[in-house]
This record gives C-alpha cells, sequence and structure tokens, in this order.
C-alpha cells in the first residue's frame, strides 16, 4: 500500500522556528527572534552562511506531517517538530509554544497533540514558561528530552483512561508553569 502522498511545501512568509527554536551555533535560545531574521518578509540575511542546524531543521507542517495549511506554525502559533536525536525506537514529535497558552487555548493544536499520541508517537510540549527559562539561560542551549521530562507523555502501556488523564494533565501543565496550583 503506498503511503499517502505528502504536500508540498514551502515556508512562505513563515519564519517562526526561528524565534521558537533554539540555534547553538548563534547562542540564540528558544523564544527569541534571531537577529538574522528579516521578519518584514525578507527571510534570513545571511541564508547561505546560516549554521548547520538551521539547514537540517524543518518543522512537521513543513515536513507534511500535519494535515491543514492552517497548521503551519505562524498560523498555529505553534512549531512542532520530530526529535530524531535521541532514539531510533521511539518518534517524538516536539511542540514549542509561541506564546503563553498557545497549546491549551487552542483546540486545533490539542487536537494535534492527540492525533500524534493515536499514531503512537511520543509527545513533549515546550511551554511558554520553559522558553523563558531557556531564554534567562536557566536550561541549557543543547536541551535534550529527559525520559522523566515532565511534559512528556507516552502513548505506550497506559490504559485508555489513564492516557486521558495524562493527557488532560499535560495540556493543564502547558498553561501553567511548574508548581502553580
Ligand atoms: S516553522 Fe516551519 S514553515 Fe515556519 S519557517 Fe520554520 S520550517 Fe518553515
Ligand atoms: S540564521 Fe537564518 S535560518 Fe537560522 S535562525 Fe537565524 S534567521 Fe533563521
Amino acid at each position: 500500500m503506498h503511503e499517502p502522498a505528502k504536500p508540498a511545501r514551502t515556508c512562505g512568509t513563515c519564519t517562526l522556528c526561528c524565534k521558537a527554536v533554539g540555534v547553538h551555533a548563534l547562542a540564540k535560545p528558544a523564544g527569541v527572534w534571531c537577529p538574522h531574521c528579516d521578519r518584514r518578509g525578507g527571510g534570513c540575511a545571511i541564508y547561505g552562511d546560516r549554521p548547520g542546524e538551521c539547514r537540517t531543521f524543518s518543522c512537521a507542517w513543513l515536513d507534511g506531517l500535519l494535515p491543514e495549511d492552517r497548521d503551519r506554525p505562524d498560523r498555529l502559533k505553534v512549531v512542532l517538530f520530530e526529535d530524531s536525536s535521541e532514539s531510533a525506537s521511539e518518534r517524538i514529535i516536539v511542540f514549542v509554544e509561541a506564546h503563553a497558552g498557545a497549546v491549551n487555548g487552542n483546540a486545533r493544536a490539542q487536537f494535534l497533540l492527540r492525533r500524534f499520541l493515536d499514531q503512537g508517537c511520543t509527545v513533549v510540549v515546550r511551554n511558554a514558561d520553559y522558553v523563558e527559562r531557556h531564554r534567562a539561560g536557566e536550561i541549557p542551549l543543547r536541551d535534550r528530552i529527559a525520559a522523566d521530562d515532565p511534559m512528556r507523555v507516552r502513548p505506550q502501556s497506559r490504559s485508555p483512561e489513564a492516557h486521558r488523564k495524562h493527557l488532560e494533565l499535560l495540556v493543564q501543565r502547558a498553561a501553567k508553569p511548574p508548581g502553580t496550583a
């Protein structure tokens, strides 16, 4: 059986990963606009010399993993990408919020989150608090997704009810800094 064809896409006017995602080579934390990004539509001002991390990065929308044009990150306000740095046996999809509540207050983002879990992926939500701590230097630039990351939810080994409860907790945590009631 053939896989459904992935839509051919280009970034267009979206530049959100140049803010949401950290770039180690530029010492640019997550959540800060890259100084080389022309937000008036000019794109990357150092395109020919941009770091390897930027050359190899593509988000889940560009990769055709999200079905609709409204899922483009600048429209969704969340950058989703597949983290392939850790384990070949586990597909990890990372959601990075562009602003506080971008996952919790967004029915479409929650739909996509559940969809990836239903597909057997592990989902990690990098909420606005995480991004702020990354920006403040409390989290190293080369952040790894730890096995006990509190914002990580695996679909395996859970009853549907436990799965649903964990997902609700995850969505609540995405809306609140850790430690708040
Ligand atoms: S977030 Fe995705 S669509 Fe937007 S600029 Fe980055 S790779 Fe392109
Ligand atoms: S160097 Fe270019 S591609 Fe990389 S984050 Fe900056 S503006 Fe974006």
